[in-house]
């Protein structure tokens, strides 16, 4: 599943093409996506410009000259910019064909992405008004994270992954990071100092920092958004490494459920 960083590389490699274009079509070649698409759009998106493509959480926005294109990558979504002539793959479900000649193509094949379109300021769409603050940005810091931990029972593993309260860290960003503030992934939520914030939160997003860099770097026009972090898989420390050595102490790492998901940990280093 696309996580944060693939989402943020993704909107990294496909901005260039389409900031300041002008949208000459939208083909639906397939409206059955999680919101069947609309099928007046093709029509009140032609011939706005795309201003610019932003992120908030796992959303993708292109803000147009009268509105905003909501794009969610579901599952196994992904996003190309190809010519517009380029023959359509399996799953590619729509064409957003740019006055340049290219299009921004959209595969998924379990279709659990998402196309909608709003006039209203995006923030306020039902879809984003109770995101959590992101991670990478000023608000998510450790007065933060200290203020939504008390009086928490639960993991903070599971707290991380809970998006109400914090967005876009899956499984394999807070198995990291928790690695890398040497907490384990068990602890209750409650029992973090603000020092184990502050330390939480350098190290969500240096995880997230080096997952979008390293995606950046192996990544252009074509981001296979199937939930694997490409080169940044080489630099992890516990996510799916049960029963290797520790890459700092040499400790098999443990692998146990934690709900519903396999959590990682290092049981000497992580406290
Ligand atoms: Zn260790």
């Amino acid at each position: 599943m696309p996580e944060l960083p693939e989402v943020e590389t993704t909107r990294r490699g496909i901005e260039p093409a389409l900031r300041h274009r002008r949208i000459a079509a939208l083909r639906i070649h397939d409206a059955r996506l999680r919101w069947p698409v609309d099928p007046r759009l093709p029509r009140r998106l032609r011939g706005q410009r795309i201003l610019r493509v932003e992120r908030r959480a796992k959303y993708l926005l292109l803000r147009l000259e009268a509105g905003t294109l909501i794009l969610h990558l579901g599952m196994s979504g992904s996003l190309r910019v190809v010519d517009a002539a380029t023959p359509r793959r399996p799953h590619d479900h729509l064409d957003l064909v740019l006055d340049s000649g290219q299009a921004l193509r959209f595969n998924d094949p379990r279709r659990f992405g998402s196309c909608l379109y709003t006039t209203a300021p995006p923030e306020q769409h039902p879809l984003l008004r109770h995101l959590a603050p992101e991670p990478l940005e000023s608000q998510f810091d450790a007065g933060y994270l200290h203020r939504v931990t008390r009086g928490r029972r639960v993991a903070i593993k599971q707290l991380l992954m809970n998006a109400r309260l914090v967005t876009g860290v899956g499984n394999i960003y807070a198995s990291e990071a928790l690695f890398r503030a040497r907490i384990a992934p068990t602890r209750a939520a409650r029992s973090l100092t603000h020092a184990d914030c502050a330390r939480l939160v350098r190290s969500i997003r240096a995880v997230l920092r080096l997952a979008i860099r390293s995606g950046g770097t192996t990544l252009r026009d074509y981001v296979g958004a199937d939930g694997s972090p490409g080169y940044f898989r080489q630099k992890l420390y516990v996510y799916e490494r049960a029963g290797r050595p520790c890459r700092v102490c040499g400790t098999p790492i443990r692998q146990r459920r934690q709900g519903l998901r396999s959590t990682y940990h290092c049981p000497h280093c992580q406290h």
